[in-house]
Parts: structure tokens; C-alpha cells; sequence
């Protein structure tokens, strides 16, 4: 039996835990007013897990210390496990759960182990490689959303914020639509500006004829006798009511007078309305209609089947099929593209083969940092899309290359091409980044049976005979 090692935090307030079989608690320490510094100078030694035995008044340091070693601020791993004794704000986002009586910790924390020595270590350190390695490991992974108030919106993954995972919204439609993460419980829907994506709206009621937000509303009353309506004040003579008009002394409602359905007045035309028209508007001025606003659901996502080919292998093997002008994986595309290559000869049709390469990567990372410069290529990739035609078969590589297949274009076509490809680069306003382009005419007598091995080499520019 292996036995683990814990560090313990505590403050003043805690009992010492209880032993645990098969967890060390090698270190105790005490934290009373924390800062990560002290945290640190107790966290030199290796361990493998992290026990916060905080009382109720250390909540708040409690969350800190999570949100510190989940977004790598501290010197120890960020997917490191994490009990705590009492539950905080933060603790179903990026603790493992609770210590309780009962609860078989060894068991989990084995698991845990294991799967991780499974996982396929990748060299990246993409959006998806930091989220695999956390959530991979944890047999029963859950993505949960948090209620809290934030610039523009009002919910936040707690998780992906803390591994630096920017455009939430997107990397999970993502995520969900390659079978990364599937979706568990709804959560909550939120309404969003379809125009800044903003949450934080105010609805307000105006009035239906001049707009105007300056309404109230009002108990109104109408006299049988002469026909006026006025507010219920201007009726009110001591106890009883009488019409300001008429004089009409009202006794009987349903006789001498009634209610009118009409409860709102409008300060600025007089309008008597029954129900004011609502607007929602947002920080950026913009105003609609509710039924004209987004909607975002907002789910508890558990991992996907693609994750686990993603942690095992590396990459997804998609078996779907294809939509038109989706990209494909580049297993699909070797295996469309040693068919079309043996169709064409057969048949004498011209195909175009074009290895795309954005160039000048690695100076974009060091001007940007790596996300900024992933993004971006990101968005010129998204670009390409938009300049191909559907038929046309498109796979991305890696993050900077991509091939594609235009099916019955031939090489006469390859300037016109090339000033197509060109605008995207022209769109690009930093210049550090290009696209250069190679191209392969096909039918080809050169394409070995090994298509996908040829395609990979091909595109990092490898002398072919030194990889087939
Ligand atoms: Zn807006
Ligand atoms: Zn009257
Ligand atoms: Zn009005």
C-alpha cells in the first residue's frame, strides 16, 4: 500500500484531523494570517496532497489559497488534489470535496494517481492540454458555473478562469460540439444583449405611446354620472369620495362609479395605459425588446468521449460525419485524399493539394504571449473558412497549419488562389504573422500508400526519405 503525503493547513480555531489510513499528514502548519509567502516556505517538500482544515472564520483564506494553486501562482502543480473540512465559496469549483467521516480519501486519491499516470504528457500548453490535466485525473470531473458578478457577465467557471482559459463561452460550445466536455444539469439561463453579449441589463417599463420613462403607477377612478377619470386623490373628500366635476357623492362602486383597468399614467403625455411596453438595456446603451435578447444556458459540463482519446492519444479520432465545409481530422482528409488522387488518375481530373503555414509564430509569442498569439491565429484559421468554397476539404495540422483540397481546381487557378489566400493575411493588421502557401497538384504518381505520414512530413517541410 502506498502512502501518501498530505500537507496540513490549519488555524487556530481546528481540531487536528483525524489519521486518515494511507495518508501521511507529514506537516502541519498554521495559518492565521496567510500569505502565500508563508505558504510557500511550508510547501517545499514533495507531497501529494493538500488538507485545508480551516474553521468557519478562514473561509476567506481558504479560497484564496485554491484560487492561488489552481491558477499556478503558487510553485506547486495546479492540479494538485485538494480536500477541505468546511465548504466555502469556492470549494465545488476547485476543491476535490470535503473531509468527512466516512468519505474513503485513500481510494480516491489512488484513482487519482493512476489516471494520471495514464495521461498522455503533452510538450503543448494549450487551452485543452491545461484543462486535461486537471480534469482527466478526477474520475467524476464536473464543470460547475458560479453566480458572481463580474464586468460583463454574471457567470464565471471558476476553473477555466483559474487556467487562464480566456472566451469561455466559445471554448465551451467548442468543447461540447467536439465532444470534449458533454453537458449535465442546466444550471441557470441568463439573458444577454444580442448585440455586446452584456448580462447586466435593466429592464424598465415606458410608456407605449411617447416612450417616455417617466410613468407611475396609479389607482384611477371613473364616475358613472359625467364620464371623468382622475386619480383616486383628487376624489377624496375627508372619508368619503366625491367626483371633482359633478360633486356626484360616489357610495356604490359597480353603481356610482368603477376602477378603471388602466393602472399606469404617464408624467409626460397624460397617456392612462394598462401595461407599460419593457425595455432592457445595457452598460453600452444599447436597448431591445425582451424577446429580442440571447439567451445563454449555463450547464454543468462532465468530460466528453473525445476527452479520453484526447488524454490517451493526443488527438481525436472523429468518426463523425462530415458537414459540409466543417473541417476535417487529418486521418479523414489522408484517407479522402489518397482516394481522390487514385480517382483522378483513373478518371484524368485535376485536384489541388495546398499546404498553408503561418509563419513567424514564435516572434508573435514572444510580442504577445502565447495565448494572445493562439488567438490570433485561431481568428486567421476561422478566416481561411470563410474564403474556401464548401466543397473544398480543409484540416488543420496544427495549430499554425492547415491543408487543403479543392477538389476539380487545377494549377492554372493558383494565382487567383494565392490572391484570395492573400486577403486574409492583408486583413491582419499585425504584420509579424504570414501565410505561406505550397501547392501540390494532384493526380501525383508520388503519393505512397502511407498518405497521412506523407501529409504530416509535408507539412513541417521534412525530407521525405528520412520519415517514410
Ligand atoms: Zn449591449
Ligand atoms: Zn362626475
Ligand atoms: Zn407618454
Amino acid at each position: 500500500m502506498n502512502v501518501y503525503q498530505a500537507i496540513v493547513a490549519k488555524d487556530d480555531a481546528t481540531a487536528q484531523l483525524d489519521a486518515i489510513e494511507g495518508i501521511d499528514n507529514k506537516e502541519c502548519f498554521t495559518i492565521v494570517d496567510y500569505d502565500s509567502a508563508a505558504f510557500l516556505a511550508h510547501t517545499t517538500n514533495t507531497f501529494d496532497l493538500l488538507l485545508l482544515n480551516l474553521s468557519d472564520s478562514s473561509l476567506a483564506e481558504q479560497d484564496k489559497i485554491l484560487w492561488q494553486v489552481r491558477s499556478s501562482a503558487l510553485d506547486i502543480p495546479a492540479e494538485i488534489l485538494i480536500f477541505c473540512l468546511n465548504e466555502s465559496p469556492l470549494s465545488s469549483h476547485l476543491a476535490d470535496g470535503l473531509i468527512h467521516a466516512g468519505r474513503n480519501l485513500y481510494s480516491q486519491v489512488e484513482r487519482f494517481y493512476e489516471r494520471q499516470s495514464q495521461l498522455l504528457k503533452h510538450k503543448g500548453n494549450s487551452a485543452i492540454d491545461r484543462f486535461l490535466a486537471f480534469a482527466w485525473p478526477r474520475e467524476n470531473f464536473q464543470l460547475t458555473p458560479r453566480w458572481q458578478l463580474q464586468e460583463n457577465s454574471s457567470y464565471q467557471y471558476p476553473l477555466l478562469a483559474c487556467l487562464g482559459i480566456l472566451e469561455e463561452q466559445k471554448i465551451l460550445a467548442q468543447w461540447q460540439h467536439t465532444d470534449i466536455l458533454s453537458a449535465g444539469d442546466l444550471v441557470d439561463r441568463v439573458r444577454q444583449c444580442p448585440r455586446c453579449d452584456s448580462e447586466h441589463l435593466n429592464y424598465v417599463d415606458i410608456c407605449p405611446r411617447c416612450k417616455s420613462i417617466d410613468i407611475n403607477s396609479s389607482v384611477s377612478l371613473h364616475c358613472f354620472t359625467c364620464g371623468h377619470v382622475g386619480e383616486q386623490g383628487e376624489f377624496q373628500l375627508d372619508t368619503a369620495l366625491r367626483c371633482p366635476t359633478c360633486l356626484t357623492q360616489l357610495r356604490h362602486i359597480g353603481v356610482d362609479y368603477d376602477r378603471p383597468l388602466e393602472r399606469f399614467h404617464c408624467a409626460s403625455c397624460d397617456h392612462r395605459f394598462i401595461e407599460g411596453q419593457v425595455i432592457a438595456s445595457c452598460h453600452n446603451g444599447h436597448k431591445q425588446r425582451p424577446d429580442e435578447l440571447k439567451e445563454r444556458r449555463l450547464y454543468q459540463y462532465v468530460l466528453g468521449p473525445a476527452a479520453e482519446q484526447i488524454a490517451s492519444v493526443g488527438r481525436i479520432f472523429d468518426n463523425r460525419a462530415l458537414q459540409w465545409g466543417e473541417d476535417t481530422s487529418i486521418e479523414n482528409f489522408s484517407w479522402l485524399l489518397r482516394w481522390s488522387n487514385a480517382s483522378a488518375q483513373r478518371h484524368q481530373h485535376q485536384h489541388l493539394l495546398l499546404f498553408l503555414n503561418w509563419e513567424g509564430v514564435a516572434e508573435a509569442i514572444t510580442q504577445w504571449g502565447e495565448e494572445r498569439a493562439m488567438a490570433q491565429i485561431a481568428e486567421l484559421q476561422e478566416r481561411l473558412h470563410s474564403v474556401i468554397r464548401q466543397t473544398d476539404v480543409f484540416a488543420q495540422i496544427d495549430s499554425d497549419k492547415a491543408v487543403i483540397l479543392l477538389c476539380h481546381t487545377s494549377i492554372k487557378w493558383l494565382d487567383q488562389i494565392a490572391a484570395k489566400l492573400a486577403s486574409i493575411e492583408a486583413a491582419n493588421d499585425d504584420s509579424i504573422l504570414k501565410l505561406q502557401v505550397r501547392n501540390f497538384p494532384l493526380p501525383s504518381q508520388d503519393l505512397p500508400e502511407n498518405t497521412q505520414q506523407w501529409l504530416l512530413a509535408h507539412a513541417n517541410k521534412l525530407e521525405l526519405d528520412h520519415v517514410i
